[in-house]
């Protein structure tokens, strides 16, 4: 492992307008807007910036790949980034969940990354599984401690290590999916969330697992499924569906192009037979591409659909096809709908914006020259905070027709 300590500081100097962005708590520095490095950075350095003045700004996670040189960890007063200064900064994270849950929702989001002061870390908790996320490679040089530090402020049987695509063939000696700390894996890890239960793939699964930033539409779903079928497009592990089955959906269809996704649906169903309304539904599962199935499935066929795609624009470029296709889907699932139904269109794609994901989903509703009334949006739940533009990547819709 790398020594931090040997070699001096990593100082930088940056543009006049990065100065203000970063002084404004934006936590990303971009490479180009570096003036001056004192020598040449180590993927986990600690960089500090100052100002023009020579006055210290902040600091930051080194990271010599990609566009984004420095994540922010601090900008203020000089302060030594210590022992000390990380335990405080975990307990701090920690208690904006504090109370935030009951027992009957036991996953959920405990770090969610620069938003909470943590950029590319994410924290999440299953019950008594907890799975460390890192989205970059400066966070290796630190792991242990930072591993240490939770294993002592939150009770666990065990701690899983994610990583980033990007970053598999630079975590050694760490890696993917590694337990980190406390006992091994022996059977598939559930939790709770509104006291349904869930199995997830922690090792595997997509993000840690679990798409925890949709449980209040999943709530809001459950809320408006009474008496209705209930089309799950993009359903992934069956998440919205159970939620619709509770409410009292009559008939619920989990559609997803992965078979694993699917037969994750189904061993969630079977978790949760013991709830009366769930076992009186009717659940069903369609392999298929959703973009086609929707195309061709017979029209009011069902009362609500749900839409949630994955991210349709993963870099700037696809940004103009992801909206068209948002109002494809729209427009596509309105003619699923029977007279009284209602649309749920949800994106993750932080390339769209969401007044840009709404107009779609608003435009295509229009021109199916149905009525339609405008029930609500949606954006991030409290345990996913976002707090810089480039963070809001969750909106929904809610229409009834
Ligand atoms: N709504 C889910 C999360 C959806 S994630 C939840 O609340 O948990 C997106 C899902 O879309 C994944 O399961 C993926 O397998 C599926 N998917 C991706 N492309 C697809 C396509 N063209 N047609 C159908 N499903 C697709």
């Amino acid at each position: 492992m790398m020594d931090l300590e040997s070699t001096p500081n990593l100082r930088l100097r940056v543009s006049q307008k990065a100065e203000s962005i970063l002084r404004s708590g934006h936590p990303w520095l971009f490479s180009d807007s570096i003036r001056e490095q004192n020598r040449t950075g180590r993927t986990g350095d600690l960089a500090v910036i100052y100002d023009r003045e020579d006055r210290f700004l902040g600091m930051g996670l080194f990271d010599p790949e990609g566009p984004i040189r420095v994540r922010m960890l601090h900008v203020g007063k000089p302060q030594k980034l210590d022992h000390a200064w990380w335990q405080q900064h975990l307990t701090t994270t920690l208690d904006r969940r504090r109370n935030l849950f009951d027992p009957q929702t036991n996953g959920y989001r405990l770090c969610n990354g620069e938003n909470d002061g943590w950029p590319g870390l994410v924290l999440d908790r299953y019950d008594s599984t907890l799975v460390l996320k890192i989205y970059t490679a400066a966070w290796i040089p630190r792991l242990e401690e930072i591993v240490g530090i939770i294993g002592e402020q939150v009770p666990c049987e065990r701690i899983i290590l994610r990583l980033s695509r990007n970053i598999q063939d630079k975590s050694q000696p760490f890696i993917e999916g590694q337990i980190v700390r406390g006992k091994p894996l022996l059977d598939p890890v559930t939790f709770l969330e509104s006291g349904l239960r869930f199995e997830i793939d922690v090792v595997r699964g997509q993000k840690t697992g679990f798409f925890l930033d949709q449980r209040d539409n999943r709530r809001l779903v459950e809320s408006l499924s009474h008496g209705r079928r209930v089309l799950n497009a993009f359903s992934f592990s069956g998440g919205f569906s159970l939620y619709a089955a509770r409410g009292g959906a009559v008939s619920v269809t989990d559609l997803d192009i992965s078979p694993h996704a699917l037969a994750a649906a189904n061993r969630n169903f079977a978790l949760n037979l013991d709830q009366p309304a769930v076992s009186h539904c009717h659940h069903e599962i369609v392999k298929a591409d959703a973009f086609d199935w929707l195309d061709s499935a017979p029209p009011a066929s069902f009362d609500l659909i749900i839409l949630d795609p994955p991210s349709l624009a993963k870099r700037e470029s696809e940004r103009e096809q992801a909206i068209g296709a948002y109002g494809r889907l729209t427009r596509s699932a309105i003619k699923l709908l029977q007279p009284g139904g209602i649309l749920v269109a949800c994106s993750c794609s932080a390339h769209v914006s969401t007044e840009e994901f709404l107009g779609s989903v608003r435009e295509a509703a229009t021109q199916s020259g149905r009525l339609f009334t405008e029930l609500q949006t949606t954006a991030h739940p409290a345990d996913h905070p976002a707090t810089f533009p480039e963070a809001h990547y969750l909106k929904a819709i809610y229409l009834g027709f």
